[in-house]
């Protein structure tokens, strides 16, 4: 997928809502230490599903909440909007909010949609927010050192097909769900004998 423009409003250090548009070619974000660089990525992560603390380097999950410093109170809302293309070239906007205390939803394209459907979307689109192209700080000795097992998610995720793997699981619960309701089903008609 493409990601065309990033929008930002109360997510850590972004507290004015921001917008980053992100032209075709090499991206690069400078700026001093602690100015917010890699609460972008984590923005792209965020946006895309990540909940895990050590990924988000937060505590819990309103901590990406701007927090407030001396001279500005804090927020009580976060939001991300990612903008861009799908693997197949449709309009994709992904939005997440979060409110302090409430959680967070989900909106693709206009639509309120569930936490699972945002990961299947990006899984689809050959991304994800365990995408080995979001290149965090310490990632690349990670890949040199990854496991084979870990090495094929990459290659599965690059490949497209990592969303698979969700609906396999799906369609195994499902299956399982139906077994047990056939035995019920069975025992029942056994009864009426
Ligand atoms: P470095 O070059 O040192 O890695 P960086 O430019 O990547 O820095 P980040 O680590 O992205 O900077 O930003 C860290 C800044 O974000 C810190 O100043 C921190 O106080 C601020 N920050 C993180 N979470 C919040 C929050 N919830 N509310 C307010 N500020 C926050």
């Amino acid at each position: 997928m493409r990601i065309r423009r990033l929008k930002l409003s109360g997510f850590k250090s972004f507290v004015e809502p921001s917008e980053l548009r992100i032209e075709p070619g090499l991206t690069g974000v400078v700026g001093p230490n602690g100015c917010g660089k890699s609460n972008l990525l984590e923005a792209i992560r965020w946006v895309m599903g990540e909940n895990s603390p050590k990924s988000m380097r937060s505590g819990g999950m309103d901590d990406v909440i701007f927090a407030g410093t001396a001279s500005r109170p804090p927020r009580d809302f976060a939001e991300v909007v990612l903008q861009g293309n799908s693997g197949d070239g449709e309009e994709l906007e992904v939005v997440r909010r979060i409110e302090r205390g409430a959680g967070s939803a989900y909106r693709v394209n206009g639509r309120d949609v569930r936490a699972k459907d945002v990961a299947l979307t990006f899984a689809d689109a050959a991304t994800g927010a365990h995408s080995p192209a979001l290149v965090s700080q310490g990632k690349i000795a990670q890949v040199i050192a990854a496991k084979p097992a870990e090495r094929r998610m990459m290659l599965e995720e690059a490949a497209g097909i990592a969303g698979l793997h969700v609906r396999r699981r799906d369609a195994e619960g499902k299956l399982r769900q139906t077994e047990a309701n056939l035995a019920r089903l069975e025992d029942l008609m056994a009864g009426l004998d």
